[in-house]
């Protein structure tokens, strides 16, 4: 992991993921018709319902372009989501600038080299467990999680924790 700088949770309001092997364990069922299925966890999909509960919002940045990829969020009111993206860091840093957010604010997963750039580039870089090497080298935290099981859920669960913003949301299961 990166060496220690200081990272100001409370600001991050942006989760922008990786989809492939982050929010999927990496693999996909291809059928002899050329149709693709993913596998997604559910426990992202409540954690990202959290997240937004919490005033965050979040985006998807995926090199490859599949229907289940958009059905996914399309259930999980995802509205930005960028395929086909072969070098991610031109497409992040046009979106943060056109929503006037600045990379401070921003958390960015991943689990390949393609997502390298983007990972250097904003406030809080994540790796997944099963990440390459040079990813993990280079975040500044790696989930215990691997893509797929919980990854995601796992980053927002940390920041939230870590931007105070946990206990609020927490009372509403506690009754
Ligand atoms: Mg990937």
């Amino acid at each position: 992991m990166s060496d220690g700088r200081t990272i100001d949770f409370s600001a991050i309001d942006w989760i922008i993921s990786d989809v492939d092997g982050v929010l999927t364990d990496g693999t996909i069922l291809l059928g002899a018709d050329g149709s693709e299925q993913k596998r997604f966890h559910l426990q992202d999909g409540h954690g990202i319902r959290l997240w937004r509960r919490a005033g965050g919002d979040m985006a998807l940045l995926s090199g490859r372009a599949s229907p289940a990829t958009l059905r996914r969020a399309e259930q999980l009111e995802i509205k930005h989501v960028f395929e086909d993206c072969h070098h991610k860091l031109p497409v992040l840093k046009e979106f943060l600038k056109t929503q006037g957010i600045s990379p401070e604010r921003v958390a960015y997963v991943g689990d390949d080299l393609l997502d390298l750039p983007p990972v250097r580039h904003v406030g809080f870089g994540v790796a997944v467990a099963d990440a390459v090497d040079e990813l993990k080298e280079h975040a500044d935290y790696v989930t215990s999680r691997p893509g797929g099981r919980g990854a995601v859920r796992e980053v927002i669960d940390y920041i939230l924790k870590r931007a105070g913003k946990w206990d609020s949301l927490m009372e509403r299961y506690l009754v």
